[in-house]
């Protein structure tokens, strides 16, 4: 099945899935028993997949991300509606979608994979590409994460040109906010990406471990419609038809082959502003990638998701961040905090009566 406003050419599109019977499907992620003896990576990602907001997310508020994977996820605010839809709007700006009925898991994983090459090609014939996958590991757990902007762009005073990773926020009021309110959840999203992009930019990817992880199998045919496409837009594989099976296994060779044409990005990193109510432009901030910085924050992370400690609420200094929290009611943080601070009055109103 494929969507379409106008007949779009399919080797400009990229892909989306559309489930259809699942023969080999992942089930491990879903309601799991057990839930506190197992680490947050095992019990809400099945010990799979992680994803690149789920560290960035974490910089906010550690307990309202717990409630939220608790929860099975985040009430759509009409923010988050506006956000989704000016991000469609800019990917349909650049490239068709085409839907594609998945029946497999290594089809989904095919679909990632091919969407990784069609962004990088796009990199290399028109310097640009929006929604690029990415994906790698961080203290040997797997991260994936989509980067919404990858542009060939010069920065500062140098002639050099370098790719500039850089993510679209919308915003509620019509001008950009002041540099220093970047939240640290943004910046560490934009580190993140970065990190992951750059790494396989220097080829560090470990195929097998990937594939064992996700528990793929790398030789599995896809299904048929995937597998035709691929054959038609997919240069290596139209070429080489015969020895080159439509599988993971060899989608990978080609992610790897494009990736060493492709150099590390900017240590500039880019968050771009649209107006929440009509999408407009609103202009861009900038800040430096600090390896220290997100280093720190992806060690505590990955504390969090092995389970090796237990989630964090916000400071006292920044309780403004439990007023518009969907879980205050509940939380238990935010209840201890609050018998804290009464049992501290209660002992300074002792302390002064003792005194009078
Ligand atoms: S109420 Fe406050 S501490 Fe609790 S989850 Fe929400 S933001 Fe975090």
């Amino acid at each position: 099945m494929i969507d379409k406003k106008k007949d779009p050419d399919p080797s400009k599109c990229k892909l989306v899935k559309i489930q259809g019977v699942q023969t080999n499907s992942d089930v491990s992620s879903s309601v799991i028993n057990n839930q506190e003896e197992k680490s947050p990576y095992a019990q809400f990602r099945g010990s799979k997949t992680l994803f690149v907001t789920d560290f960035s997310s974490l910089a906010w508020c550690e307990f309202q991300q717990h409630y939220a994977l608790i929860a099975g996820g985040r009430k759509e605010t009409q923010a988050m509606k506006a956000g989704t839809e000016i991000h469609n709007e800019l990917e349909l700006q650049d490239h068709d979608i085409v839907s594609i009925l998945t029946n497999t898991k290594e089809d989904s994983w095919g679909i990632k994979l091919y969407n990784l090459i069609f962004g990088l090609d796009s990199l290399l014939t028109s310097f640009k590409t929006r929604e690029l996958p990415i994906f790698g590991f961080v203290s040997g757990l797997f991260v994936y994460g989509i980067i919404d902007q990858v542009e060939m762009k010069q920065m500062g005073d140098t002639f050099e040109y370098e790719w500039v990773i850089s993510d679209t926020k919308t915003r509620m009021k019509p001008f950009l906010p002041n540099q220093t309110n970047i939240p640290p959840s943004v910046k560490y999203q934009l580190m993140l990406y970065k990190k992951l992009f750059d790494e396989l930019a220097e080829g560090v990817i470990d195929d097998i471990k990937i594939f064992q992880t996700l528990q793929l199998n790398p030789d599995l045919e896809f299904s048929n419609e995937l597998a035709n496409f691929i054959k038609i837009n997919c240069e290596d594989f139209n070429e080489k038809e015969k020895e080159f099976k439509p599988n993971l296994r060899n989608l990978i060779k080609v992610v790897i082959n494009h990736f060493g044409k492709i150099w590390k990005s900017s240590n500039i990193l880019e968050v771009s502003y649209k107006f929440q109510k009509d999408g407009r432009d609103l202009g861009s901030l900038y800040f430096e990638y600090d390896e220290n910085q997100i280093e720190n924050h992806l060690t505590k992370s990955t504390k969090y998701w092995k389970g090796d400690r237990k989630p964090e609420g916000v400071p006292i200094e920044e309780a403004w961040k439990c007023r518009n929290c969907e879980f205050a009611d509940n939380c238990e943080w935010r209840l201890d905090k609050i018998k804290e601070l009464e049992q501290k009055k209660r002992a300074l109103i002792e302390i002064t009566n003792g005194r009078t």
